[in-house]
């Protein structure tokens, strides 16, 4: 990456702080990815939030998105200690918090994630699959789907996959393959980030991703019964087997995305829409 950079005024979503922010001219000069997504920590623009910020190649600011999440502040001994290990809070400071709701995303619903790496980056791809397998229930871990790249000029970055999640070691998504806003992530790294032990924390984020895949299980056992089931009676369905109330349109799209892109493009076509169909009639 060159060392020019371009000064970029951004604005807190959440409270209005203005500030600028250096951006390497070289996130800019690449026509590739289009509006990318830049995090903006805690104390860069402001002291109480987080956010994203979406440019486009002209350096036009095109819109933010608020992080809902704060990392509950560690003693500088149990600090020290995690220094040099890969655990949740050193890859947090690495990838920033949203960089790891995406990679968890990635990693869930099987997109291949690649990462353009700074010198100082200090992990391996290695380590890099088997922590993001660690999550997994182990009939979805080992294939490998996080890849370092190594070239600097983000022009030259040769990724023909538009199923790919990019981005790099400071803070840049350049490409996320989905459209989705990443709340179940943000949720389960919140709770898992309410405990310190680090152990506890995969373990407590490996339960969540469970309990999600079962109920992806169960809408597969009854998908495997039906020719076609409407939404809303799939979400009933669902809903009296988990014994909630009504389970969200947002956790049922998060369902449909784990079939089509783990188990069968075709048997999640057997979910039809109301809406759609009646449109198709008009
Ligand atoms: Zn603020």
């Amino acid at each position: 990456m060159s060392n020019t950079f371009k000064v970029l005024e951004v604005k807190c979503p959440i409270c209005g702080i203005a500030k600028t922010i250096n951006i390497p001219e070289a996130v800019f000069s690449q026509k590739k990815f289009g509006t990318i997504k830049i995090q903006v920590p805690i104390n860069a623009v402001c002291p109480k939030h987080q956010f994203i910020v979406f440019v486009d190649t002209k350096g036009i600011v095109r819109g933010y998105e608020k992080i809902d999440l704060h990392i509950v502040t560690i003693s500088p001994e149990a600090e020290r200690e995690a220094e040099g290990r890969i655990n949740l809070r050193n890859l947090i400071q690495t990838f920033g918090t949203y960089g790891i709701f995406s990679l968890i995303h990635a990693k869930i619903f099987n997109y291949p994630a690649y990462i353009i790496k700074d010198d100082f980056f200090e992990y391996s791809e290695e380590i890099l699959n088997k922590v993001g397998d660690n999550i997994l229930p182990e009939s979805f871990r080992g294939s490998k789907t996080i890849y370092l790249l190594d070239e600097p000029d983000i022009s030259k970055i040769k990724v023909k996959d538009k199923d790919a999640l990019i981005m790099d070691t400071q803070q840049h998504i350049f490409q996320t393959p989905w459209k989705e806003k990443l709340k179940f992530e943000e949720q389960i790294l919140k709770r898992a980030l309410e405990i310190i032990d680090e152990q506890e924390q995969q373990k407590l984020l490996q339960q969540d991703i469970s309990r999600f895949i079962s109920e992806v299980n169960y809408v597969v056992s009854i998908l495997e019964t039906v020719d076609n089931i409407y939404e809303d009676d799939l979400i009933e369905q669902l809903s009296k087997a988990l014994k909630i109330k009504k389970i969200s349109t947002y956790r049922l799209n998060l369902i449909k995305e784990f079939i089509r892109r783990n188990i069968s493009v075709k048997i999640v076509s057997k979910i039809k829409s109301r809406v759609g169909e009646f449109l198709s009639v008009i």
